[in-house]
């Protein structure tokens, strides 16, 4: 697997083209906030940008979009239901919301943002139904653990199959057997947190690789991630980290780099864990 440019993508099981780099924007305020990020990270070269429903920000990621000039079918944009609105009429009407409030025509991604018991299989249909007619051009399932992929991917009448899992993923909570069962099932795993906000930066092993490569700890922890085959989407809000995190295509770290790297698994979370948040 090559990975050697800012506008390098993979391609998801249905053919549609996902940068390996985007843009996070959970806890980004919408407004000038989140348009300046939109607008730093298109000026550096992200085609990507992740948002949700959640965030409340879809307006503003949408303005910066419209306004950059930059043909829409060049740029990749996700977004996700939120738990409340779980259900099949309930996610129709999430995504005409969320169709709306970002005015870009169509939605790249849509994903379910947690595995709600009880309402994410009628929510899948509801992504079904808006694939297959076109409204988005893919869809996938995000803090899905192995057991809900199995349940999903077991029901009879599943008519299209996730192209994307979106969890927390970073060096701390290196989710092999995931990674493992998603490979296996052409879904593609992407990186929520992969710099754990920060909180792996003053490990040694992070350390010493910096200096070794002259890059920070955080492009150290995101060729990490790449090189795993996992897509990233770190957040700032600053143009100048926007930046650093995009710096990440021009090395490559060693098999026994690559291991010692895996050999900081914990299994801490900076996030909730999918089987007991808090429904
Ligand atoms: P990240 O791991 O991306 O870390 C973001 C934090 O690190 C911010 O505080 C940011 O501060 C700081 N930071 C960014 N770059 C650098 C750098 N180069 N050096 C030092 N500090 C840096 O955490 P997130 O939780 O934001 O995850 C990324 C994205 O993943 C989210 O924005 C969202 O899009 C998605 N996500 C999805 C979830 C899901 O349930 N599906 C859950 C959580 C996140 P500053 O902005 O001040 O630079």
């Amino acid at each position: 697997m090559k990975i050697n440019h800012i506008s390098d993508t993979v391609t998801l099981h249905n053919g549609v083209e996902m940068p390996w780099l985007g843009l996070g924007v959970y806890k980004v305020q919408e407004g000038n906030e989140v348009e300046q990020a939109v607008e730093a990270a298109l000026r550096t070269g992200y085609r990507s940008i992740d948002t949700a429903a959640y965030y409340q920000n879809e307006q503003g990621v949408g303005r910066a979009v419209r306004a950059s000039g930059i043909p829409r079918e060049q740029i990749f944009i996700t977004t996700k239901v939120w738990n409340t609105d779980q259900g099949y009429d309930e996610t129709l009407r999430a995504f005409e919301d969320s169709s709306r409030k970002l005015d870009l025509d169509y939605v790249d991604l849509y994903l379910i943002h947690w595995p709600v018991p009880g309402k994410f299989k009628d929510t899948w249909r509801a992504l079904e139904k808006l694939y297959l007619e076109g409204r988005v051009r893919a869809i996938g399932v995000s803090n899905f653990l192995v057991h809900h992929l199995r349940y999903l991917l077991a029901e009879p009448d599943l008519r299209v199959k996730p192209m994307v899992n979106q969890v927390e993923f970073h060096p701390r909570l290196y989710q092999q057997e995931l990674l493992q069962f998603c490979r296996e099932n052409e879904i593609q795993l992407e990186a929520w947190s992969p710099l754990m906000r920060g909180k792996i930066f003053d490990h040694p092993v992070v350390q010493q690789l910096s200096q070794k490569y002259d890059k920070t700890p955080a492009q150290i922890v995101l060729r990490w991630e790449l090189q795993h085959g996992v897509i990233v989407i770190p957040k700032s809000i600053r143009e100048e980290r926007i930046r650093e995190n995009a710096g990440i295509f021009d090395f490559q770290l060693a098999e026994d780099e690559m291991e010692q790297m895996n050999g900081l698994h914990t299994g801490e979370r900076v996030g909730p864990h999918p089987d007991h948040f808090g429904y």
